[in-house]
């Protein structure tokens, strides 16, 4: 009962979003419902009265009079067959107006909750099994939703209308028409709920399928295949997954259609018993010609909406249970929480930013990312981040960007802990490249642009930070200079080297007009005496600001005030480059190794 009252909860959701989406399509599908629902029986009416003016006329002795009224039931049929011609073809245009309209509006709900929801979301596979499905189903299924209800509905009132006229025969003659039909959908149901459950169990492996067809595929993966051979070995792993979903697949249609062979012989049974019982009223001479012709029409129509009305239902229940995914990921409640009564962040920090004690572990990870980091950035300052690759380098940033929240201890600025910002606010203070920055594939303006869209796009500050950043240099050797199309996704773009990108994503991170700018790992594939001058420019650039750098070239490092140097989550030592060397342990190793290389 409970499930039943959740399903309808669901469809009314549903009929919210059609109603939202589109009320004048709506009113117009429901107006032409009622008329297209009545039609069948007015012509199964017509076809009897034409017959049997046929007949009389045929017997009768004035001719003229018997054609008239034969001449009258044809202009009528006429009329009935314009009305019907125009009805459906206008349906049909609003079905179609009217599914496109949900369809993007529901793109829309989709899209904003992508946004909405955490970034641990896209770090966990669950929910990208969850986003997989929401995104291949969801968009779809309510107008499919949509259009089975008014298919229920339509071939609902023409049942029961033909179901009238064929009880008026007599009262069996329903019941055998509903006998022919019922079996066929109840094995439809009972395959449709086993291909729902396997789709569901097999979400992760279509996935894994879906991703080796995407490295063999993706631009970005076509270098490393061919130079390290590897693309037959995921041709074979795509090809054996792909194997095993067909062989499953296959054995739930074959199943099917066994139980449909069974069904659909029962049902011939019984519609030939129908003729039989019809053939020996005629011959009892109970039936004229039209009311035989009328029955025969009366009964093979009832079994089309009938069956219109059971598969609808069944179409109905599949397609609400595909809907659920769109619930699971619209019930998604970003953990990040915002503040009640938040305090803005402030503009000019006067004691800057305080990690205390702050230690981190990942929702799905058993060991802590970060353990007790207590470090200040004082207002004004570059500071370095050091340490190999997973000693939580960037995990510190993300809790910096409140992308997750500490498992213990605080962050604050200016004293006032993070979680009492606006986050918005707070990421508006923030400039960050990460390594894995992105590029976009829209003009190089643009892709400076979206550092601070709050600019105008054609801003001469994003010149300035393009020059600050190197990447003026790279744009203007480009055909079409700040309007050139970066990547080579569409028409006309232009690709870039590695460093060349890097350089468009500092200028992004430039142009942001923030209290922090951190850079992690931004100057990699930029060469040393590029990147000396990129320096340079951003010690003018953050005047009372500060910035975090994350590098493991230590000649950048060493122009920093205070260096903090990570070990498996913790600092295991912190100072000036001097101040550092002079104690010669970690980082001095590093130098001196670095510095022979
Ligand atoms: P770094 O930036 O210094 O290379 P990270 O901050 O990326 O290091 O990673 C720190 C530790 O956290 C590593 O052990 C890494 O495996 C782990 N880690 C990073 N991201 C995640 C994640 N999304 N889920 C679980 N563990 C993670």
């Amino acid at each position: 009962m409970k499930k039943i009252v959740k399903n309808l909860f669901r469809l009314t959701q549903i009929l919210q979003f059609v109603w939202q989406s589109s009320s004048g399509w709506t009113i117009a599908r429901i107006a032409l419902l009622v008329e297209q629902s009545i039609m069948p029986l007015l012509w199964v009416y017509l076809q009897k009265l034409v017959i049997d003016a046929v007949a009389i006329g045929i017997a009768a002795s004035d001719k003229e009079v018997a054609f008239k009224q034969i001449i009258l039931i044809i202009i009528i049929g006429l009329g009935l067959t314009i009305i019907d011609t125009v009805s459906n073809s206008v349906a049909g245009l609003a079905s179609e107006a009217q599914n496109q309209a949900l369809i993007d509006y529901l793109q829309n709900i989709l899209h904003a909750k992508a946004i909405e929801v955490d970034l641990e979301y896209y770090e966990n596979s669950q929910y990208y099994d969850i986003l997989h499905r929401t995104q291949q189903e969801a968009p779809f299924r309510p107008a499919q939703i949509l259009n089975n209800l008014l298919q229920v509905c339509q071939n609902g009132i023409s049942l029961l209308l033909l179901s009238g006229l064929l009880f008026s025969l007599h009262w069996s003659v329903p019941l055998i028409l509903f006998g022919v039909t019922i079996p066929s959908i109840v094995v439809r149901y009972r395959y449709s709920q086993k291909f729902y459950h396997w789709q569901r169990q097999r979400t992760p492996t279509e996935r894994q399928a879906s991703y080796f067809s995407e490295i063999l595929t993706n631009d970005q993966h076509a270098k490393e295949i061919r130079l390290f051979n590897v693309g037959h070995l995921f041709t074979r792993r795509f090809s054996t997954l792909r194997q095993q979903l067909r062989r499953e697949k296959i054995a739930i249609f074959t199943g099917r259609t066994m139980a449909e062979i069974l069904t659909q012989t029962s049902s011939s049974i019984l519609v030939f018993s129908f003729y039989g019982f019809l053939a020996y009223q005629a011959v009892q001479s109970k039936l004229t010609l039209g009311d035989l012709v009328m029955y025969d029409q009366a009964f093979q129509r009832g079994q089309a909406f009938f069956r219109g009305v059971l598969s609808n239902l069944s179409g109905l229940y599949e397609n609400n249970l595909f809907l659920s995914h769109l619930y699971e990921f619209l019930d998604l409640k970003p953990k990040i929480v915002e503040a009640l009564d938040p305090n803005p962040v402030p503009r000019f920090t006067q004691t800057g930013i305080v990690f205390n004690h702050v230690s981190f572990q990942y929702p799905m990870s058993t060991r802590k990312a970060l353990e007790d980091i207590t470090l200040t950035i004082h207002p004004g300052e570059v500071v370095a981040l050091v340490g190999e690759n997973g000693s939580g380098k960037t995990t510190l940033i993300k809790l910096l960007c409140r992308l997750f929240d500490p498992t213990d201890g605080s962050i604050t600025i200016d004293g006032i802990d993070l979680r009492y910002f606006e986050i918005a606010d707070l990421r508006s203070q923030i400039s960050v490249i990460f390594q894995d920055y992105v590029k976009y594939h829209l003009t190089a303006m643009e892709n400076i642009w979206l550092g601070n869209i709050d600019l105008s796009p054609t801003d001469e500050k994003i010149v300035v930070a393009a020059r600050c950043s190197g990447a003026d240099e790279v744009i203007t050797k480009l055909p079409q200079k700040y309007n050139t199309v970066l990547g080579k996704l569409f028409d006309q773009g232009e690709e870039l080297s590695i460093g060349q990108w890097q350089k468009i994503a500092l200028a992004r991170a430039f142009l942001r007009d923030s209290q922090v700018i951190i850079l992690d790992e931004p100057t990699s594939a930029i060469d040393s005496k590029a990147e000396e001058e990129i320096f340079q420019r951003l010690r003018q650039l953050i005047k009372g600001k500060a910035a975090i750098l994350i590098s493991h070239r230590l000649s950048t490092v060493k122009m920093a005030d205070r260096i903090y140097v990570l070990s498996d989550g913790r600092i295991s030592e912190s100072g000036t480059h001097d101040e550092l060397i002079q104690r010669a342990a970690t980082y001095a190793n590093l130098f001196k190794t670095q510095f022979k290389h």
